[in-house]
């Protein structure tokens, strides 16, 4: 069967703190044929996190297995965890003209980039190093050098943006939200994407 038209794959990183989840979620409610990967991970669920939903959360023999059987389209291990994000149903949404968001680190982003050169990647960073701060603080409970690790971890994330296609600013919330959908909108009204979309109204149009 021949295909009538592709999703784009999306890749957004960010440093743990720039709000990248946050901004995901609210451009998921305001816009449709687009959907989110769930990555599997080795690490804990965190208070909230709902398997499944959040993450595939599971042990490191599964994740091994998975990487043998080939289920992973990329994974990478991210500070003390694995992360990966499974090839199956990524390849079906894009298959099926949805547009696909990865929430991935800068290693995932490298490998994808190589797979897929047509992917787009948007890197969303926080306004400054004290508003930085302050959101990996979080209620001021956690030791000093468990903050100096996020932060450290944070600029270590935050030095790969050169790769990234698009930089967001995540200062004003409604801002960087308006920002990142004008990304994916105007992806859409590409000539490549619009002229496979739009067969049937551009064949009326000229015939
Ligand atoms: P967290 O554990 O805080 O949810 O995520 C830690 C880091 O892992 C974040 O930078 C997040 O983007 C990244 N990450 C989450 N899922 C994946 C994945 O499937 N692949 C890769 N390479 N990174 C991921």
């Amino acid at each position: 069967m021949q295909k009538t038209s592709t999703g784009t794959l999306y890749v957004f990183s960010a440093p743990s703190g720039a709000g990248k989840t946050t901004l995901v979620k609210a451009l998921l409610e305001q816009t449709s044929e687009i959907g989110v990967s769930v990555s599997h991970t080795t690490r804990a669920a965190r208070a909230g996190e709902v398997d499944g939903k959040d993450y595939n959360f599971v042990s490191q023999e599964a994740f091994k297995e998975l990487i043998e059987q080939d289920a992973f389209l990329e994974h990478a291990q991210v500070f003390d965890n694995f992360y990966g994000t499974s090839q199956i149903w990524v390849e079906q949404e894009l298959d099926a003209g949805r547009d696909v968001i990865l929430e991935i680190d800068w290693q995932g982003a490298q490998q994808i980039r190589q797979q897929m050169p047509d992917m787009v990647s948007v890197f969303i960073l926080p306004p400054s190093r004290e508003e930085l701060l302050k959101r990996l603080t979080g209620r001021g409970t956690d030791a000093q050098d468990i903050i100096n690790r996020r932060m450290h971890d944070a600029v270590s994330e935050m030095s790969h943006y050169g790769e990234f296609d698009y930089l967001i600013i995540n200062d004003e919330f409604d801002t960087a939200l308006q920002e990142l959908r004008s990304v994916v909108l105007a992806r859409r009204q590409r000539t490549a994407v619009q002229s496979q979309k739009q067969q049937q109204l551009l064949e009326n149009l000229l015939n």
